[in-house]
C-alpha cells in the first residue's frame, strides 16, 4: 500500500512563505511578497530572479533603516551637504582640497582636519558635510561641539561615568568638535579634550573647527602643556583649512550697505529708516572687523602674526572742516563718515559714543 503525502494547497504554501518571512524579521519582503509574485507570474521570471527582487526590496529598506539610524545618533545640526556649499562666495577655500577631503580617504588613515577660521565662514557647514558623507557612507559618526563635550565629561566625571563617556568619545569613526575657543572651557574642559583626543589619536579620525589660530591654543587654553600635547596629537596626520573670508552671514548686510553708500554718494535722499539702518550695519562692521583683526590666520601649520586694523585716512572733506582742529579730523571722519551728522552737538556725540561701544549684531 502506497502512503500518500498529503498535498498542500497553493494558498496555504503562500500563507506558509509570509509567516517564514515575518518570523524572520523580513517585514517589507512579506509585504511585497504578492506584488512579486504577480510580477513573475506576468513577467515570467525564473525563480532566481524572482528571489533576488525579493530579497533586494528587503536589502533596500534595511539600509534605509540603518541610514536613519545613523543619521539620528550623528546629532548633524543641519542636513547640510558638501553640494551646499557656494565656493565662489568663499574663493579663499581650495575647492580640489575640499574634494579630496570630501572622498573621506583621511577616514581610513585616521587622520584628522582642522577648520580655522572668523565667525561665518562656512567652518561648520563643511565639517557638517563631511561628516554627512561619513554617515552615508556607513560609517559611526558623531557632532557635538566643545564646550558640550567638556560638560559631558565633567557630569560623567561626577556621575563615576568617566570610562563610559570616554569610551562612548572612542566610539565613533569621526567625531566632529565644532565651535573650540567660542567658549571658555571650564577647568577640567581642556583635560577632557585632551583625553578625548589622546585616545582617538591614530585610531579614528576627529574634524575640529575653531576661531583661535593655532598659535594662539595656549592662550585659549589657559595651559600650554595641554595645549602642545594636543596640537601635537591633532597635527601629526592632519589637514588644515584656513579660511580667511568674509562672512557668509554678513552677506545680505554688506550688499544693503554697499548699496545705500552708492545712494548716499548720489546724493540721493535716504529715508530716516535707511539710514538708521545704515547706521547699525556700518557700527556691526566695526564689531566684525575688530573681531578678523584679532584672529591669527593659520594655513597648513604655518601661522602668521596677526593682522593689524587698517585706519582709514580722513577724507578730503574731512581735512578741510573749516571747524575742526587738525588733530580731531581724522577721529571726526571716521565717527561720521557714514552717517554724517548736520551739527554734531555735545549731546548727539555722547550718544553715538554709547551706542558705538555697545556690541550689536544684526542677526
Ligand atoms: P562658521 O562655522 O564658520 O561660523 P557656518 O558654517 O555656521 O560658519 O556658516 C554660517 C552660515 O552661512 C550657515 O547658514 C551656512 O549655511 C552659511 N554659509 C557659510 N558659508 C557658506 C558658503 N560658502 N556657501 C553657502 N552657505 C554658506
Ligand atoms: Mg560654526
Amino acid at each position: 500500500m502506497t502512503k500518500t503525502v498529503p498535498q498542500m494547497s497553493e494558498a496555504r504554501r503562500y500563507q506558509q512563505l509570509r509567516a517564514h518571512l515575518s518570523y524572520l524579521k523580513l517585514a517589507d519582503a512579506a509585504e511585497h511578497l504578492p506584488r512579486i509574485l504577480d510580477a513573475a507570474r506576468t513577467e515570467n521570471l525564473s525563480l532566481t530572479a524572482t528571489l533576488e527582487r525579493l530579497l533586494e526590496i528587503e536589502v533596500n529598506a534595511t539600509e534605509s533603516r540603518r541610514l536613519t539610524s545613523r543619521l539620528r545618533f550623528a546629532c548633524l545640526p543641519q542636513p547640510w551637504t558638501m553640494g551646499d556649499f557656494d565656493f565662489a562666495a568663499q574663493p579663499g577655500v581650495d575647492a580640489k582640497l575640499i574634494n579630496d577631503l570630501a572622498s573621506l580617504r583621511f577616514l581610513d588613515d585616521a587622520a584628522n582636519v582642522l577648520f580655522v577660521g572668523p565667525p561665518g565662514v562656512g567652518k561648520t557647514m563643511l565639517a557638517v558635510a563631511l561628516a554627512r558623507g561619513g554617515v552615508e557612507a556607513g560609517h559611526r559618526v558623531y557632532f557635538t561641539t566643545a564646550a558640550d563635550l567638556a560638560a559631558r565629561c565633567h557630569k560623567a566625571a561626577l556621575e563615576g561615568r568617566w570610562h563610559t563617556c570616554m569610551r562612548f568619545f572612542a566610539g565613533p569613526k569621526l567625531l566632529v568638535i565644532d565651535e573650540l575657543g567660542y567658549l571658555p572651557l571650564p577647568g577640567d574642559g581642556a583635560s577632557a579634550l585632551f583625553q578625548v583626543i589622546n585616545q582617538r589619536y591614530l585610531k579614528s579620525s576627529t574634524i575640529l573647527t575653531t576661531n583661535v589660530g593655532i598659535a594662539d591654543w595656549a592662550t585659549a587654553f589657559g595651559d600650554a602643556t595641554v595645549a602642545a600635547a594636543m596640537l601635537d596629537r591633532l597635527l601629526h596626520r592632519a589637514t588644515v583649512v584656513g579660511i580667511d573670508g568674509p562672512s557668509y552671514r554678513l552677506r545680505h548686510h554688506q550688499a544693503t550697505a554697499e548699496t545705500m553708500r552708492k545712494a548716499v554718494a548720489a546724493h540721493v535722499s535716504l529715508t530716516p529708516a535707511h539710514a538708521s539702518l545704515l547706521d547699525r550695519i556700518h557700527r556691526h562692521q566695526s564689531n566684525q572687523n575688530l573681531l578678523l583683526g584679532s584672529l591669527p590666520q593659520t594655513r597648513l601649520g604655518t601661522t602668521q602674526t596677526p593682522r593689524r586694523r587698517r585706519r582709514p585716512a580722513a577724507s578730503t572733506a574731512a581735512r578741510s572742516h573749516p571747524r575742526l582742529p587738525s588733530l580731531r579730523r581724522a577721529r571726526h571722519h571716521r565717527r561720521f563718515a557714514h552717517h554724517p551728522p548736520s551739527r554734531p552737538t555735545k549731546h548727539s556725540r555722547r550718544q553715538h559714543d554709547r551706542s558705538a561701544a555697545t556690541p550689536h549684531l544684526l542677526n
